[in-house]
C-alpha cells in the first residue's frame, strides 16, 4: 500500500470534508509518502522473525506495514487516536501491538515486553521533530534493553548526535549517547519525501549498542556533562566546580591526567570523561559515591 492508498484507506467512509483525516502539525505528523525511502528504512531495519521491533510514532503505517509483513514483533506506540483505530484495523493484534499514548513518557520496556517477551528489541521511527530531543533521551536514561535503533530526525539533530565526541557539533546527549552505543548516518531525506513536507531536511540514523558502556557509572558521567556542557562558554575546570569540588581542584586533577586544564567539555574525547569520571566516582565524598555508582 502506498502513501495515497493509506490516506484512501484511512478516509474510507468518512464522508464530509470535516470528517477527513488531515495532518495534525501539533503532533510533528509527516508521512512518508517515497516508497524509496521507505525501502531504505526497512532494509536498514532488516526485520524478519524473531525480531522485535518497538515503533515510536507508526502515524498510518508506512513503515510499519513492511516490518509487520516481514514476520518481526512489531509494537507501536502511537498518540493519535485516529491513526491508532485506523491501525488496528489495518493489523488486527497479533501483528501489530499498537497503543496510544504519549512515547516520551511511556514504559518502553513494559509494553516491549507484553509484545515480545523478555527480549531486546530495536527501536524503529520517523520521529516526531517536535519530540525528537526527549524521544532520544530515552535511550541513554532509561534501563530499557534496546540494541538497536534506526530513526528518522532533523538533519541538524543527526550532525550532532553522529560527530565524533571531542568536535565541535557534539554537546551533551552526543556524548550520553555515544557512551552506550555507535552512531552512523544512513541516509539524508528531502522534504519531498513526506506529505506534508517538513521545513527542514531530515536524515536517518543507525544507533547500535556496545557490548558495554565506555563509563560504567551512567550517573557520573551525566552529573559531569550536565556541569561541562551547563556552561559551555566557561573552561572546564571553572564549570565543573558546580560538581562539589572547586575549580582549583579540578586544575590539579586534570593536570594529573594530562588534560589542559584550559579546555572546555566540548573538547573532550570519549576517553577522557572516561578518565574523569572514574576520578570522580574515586573522589566524590561516599554518600553521594553511593548515589553515583
Ligand atoms: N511513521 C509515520 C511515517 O513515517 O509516515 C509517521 C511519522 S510522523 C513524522 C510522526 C508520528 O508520530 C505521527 O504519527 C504522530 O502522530 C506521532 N506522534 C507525535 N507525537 C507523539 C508522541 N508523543 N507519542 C507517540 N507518537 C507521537
Amino acid at each position: 500500500m502506498d502513501g495515497d492508498e493509506r490516506f484512501e484507506a484511512l478516509n474510507s467512509g468518512r464522508r464530509s470534508r470535516a470528517e477527513r483525516f488531515s495532518a495534525k502539525k501539533y503532533w510533528g505528523q509527516h508521512f512518508l509518502r517515497d516508497s524509496g525511502v521507505v525501502d531504505a528504512i526497512v532494509a536498514a531495519v532488516d526485520p524478519g522473525p524473531g525480531l522485535c521491533v518497538l515503533e515510536i510514532g507508526p502515524g498510518s503505517g508506512a513503515l510499519t506495514g513492511p516490518l509487520v509483513a516481514s514476520g518481526a514483533t512489531v509494537a507501536a506506540l502511537e498518540i493519535d487516536p485516529d491513526l491508532v483505530r485506523f491501525l488496528r484495523t489495518l493489523y488486527p493484534p497479533p501483528a501489530l501491538h499498537v497503543w496510544e499514548g504519549d512515547a516520551a513518557r511511556a514504559d518502553w520496556g513494559a509494553l516491549v515486553q507484553q509484545a515480545c517477551g523478555a527480549r531486546a528489541f530495536t527501536v524503529v521511527g520517523n520521529l516526531p521533530y517536535y519530540l525528537t530531543g526527549p524521544l532520544l533521551a530515552r535511550l541513554w536514561e532509561a534501563d530499557d534493553p534496546w540494541e538497536r535503533a534506526v530513526v528518522m530526525c532533523q538533519a541538524e539533530v543527526a550532525v550532532r548526535l553522529a560527530a565524533e565526541v571531542g568536535s565541535v557539533p557534539a554537546g551533551a546527549p552526543t556524548v550520553l549517547l555515544q557512551n552506550l552505543a555507535t552512531v552512523r548516518v544512513l541516509l539524508q531525506v528531502p522534504p519531498a519525501a513526506f506529505d506534508p513536507p517538513p521545513e527542514v531536511q531530515s536524515t536517518v540514523i543507525e544507533i547500535v549498542r556496545r557490548a558495554h558502556p565506555v563509563v560504567e557509572s551512567r550517573a557520573a558521567l551525566r552529573t559531569l556533562v550536565r556541569a561541562g556542557f551547563g556552561q559551555r562558554r566557561k573552561t572546564l575546570v571553572r564549570a565543573l566546580a558546580s560538581t562539589g569540588f572547586r575549580s582549583e581542584w579540578w586544575k590539579a586533577r586534570l593536570q594529573d591526567l594530562s588534560i589542559d586544564s584550559r579546555i572546555r567539555a566540548e573538547r573532550l574525547s570519549l576517553d577522557q570523561w572516561r578518565e574523569i569520571s572514574a576520578l570522580f566516582l574515586r573522589e566524590a565524598p561516599h554518600a553521594e559515591r553511593q548515589k553515583l555508582v
